[in-house]
């Protein structure tokens, strides 16, 4: 028997997943169709976020939030690294310095204990307790952000990580991309309080689609009003009013 049985899953839902592709042939919007607005109203539904910006990977989402505020070189982003590498990727991609917080040898996921130290060593330059590096010890870092990883359908630990987050001031952007469907407390996973949570569709993932994609859940109405503005090139008022730096995040329908 496959772990991971793709085949078997389409045969049960072959007629309308074929209903729907014909659709889609038949309307002819193959970008950001009516599909992806329905997709978005659904997945709100399921999470209870208030906001759902569907985008092209899991990749994307990650990168998109930390567009969003501004992320960039001088910044200490906290990441575990015991994860995908698209993770560690977008920050580093954007300048800022990857901080590793080790993960909890039970759960595979990041350790709060060892978060509010990485912080604490990344403020005072002293990697005598935590280990730093080289660019967190040469010049001052900003502590900015936290990507806390839900490793195999498993929450990291918000209502430990969530107050030290807090009081630091760092930014949360939950990496969902394997525990879309989860839930922590009897809230799902992507609506766990985090600023962002970030997911991806790739097919082997929870919920997989066919081909690339991910999506991005906040309830911050100002920033998910960024991330459909930065999921198409910055766009403004129209698509060819770009007022910001953005990407190519669109989903295709
Ligand atoms: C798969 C994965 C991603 C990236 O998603 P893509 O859709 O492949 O870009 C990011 N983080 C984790 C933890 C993942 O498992």
């Amino acid at each position: 028997m496959q772990f991971i049985d793709l085949a078997a899953q389409q045969a049960r839902i072959r007629g309308s997943l074929d209903a729907r592709i014909k659709a889609v042939l038949d309307h002819g919007h193959y970008i950001m169709g009516p599909e992806v607005a329905e997709l978005e109203a659904r997945l709100c539904a399921f999470t209870g976020a208030r906001h759902c910006i569907a985008c092209a990977s899991g990749t994307d989402a990650l990168l998109m939030p930390l567009l969003a505020w501004g992320i960039g070189a001088g910044d200490a982003v906290f990441v575990p690294p015991f994860t995908f590498f698209a993770t560690v990727e977008e920050p580093a991609l954007l300048g800022a310095t990857p901080i590793f917080v080790d993960v909890d040898p039970v759960t595979f996921n990041m350790r709060p204990d060892l978060l509010e130290a990485a912080i604490e060593a990344v403020r005072a330059r002293d990697d005598s307790r935590f280990p730093l590096p080289g660019a967190a010890r040469e010049r001052q870092l900003r502590p900015a952000a936290v990507i806390p990883v839900d490793l195999f359908g498993q929450a990291a630990d918000y209502e430990a990580l969530l107050p030290i987050a807090r009081r630091y001031g760092l930014s949360v952007l939950e990496d969902a991309a394997q525990s879309f469907g989860g839930s922590r407390h009897g809230k799902k996973t992507c609506a766990l309080g985090c600023h962002a949570a970030a997911t991806s569709f790739f097919p082997a993932k929870p919920l997989g689609c066919y081909g690339d994609g991910g999506a991005v859940f906040t309830d911050d109405d100002g920033l998910a009003a960024l991330l459909r503005s930065i999921r198409v090139h910055g766009k403004g008022g129209d698509k060819y009013d770009n007022v910001r730096l953005g990407i190519n995040g669109r989903l295709d329908t």
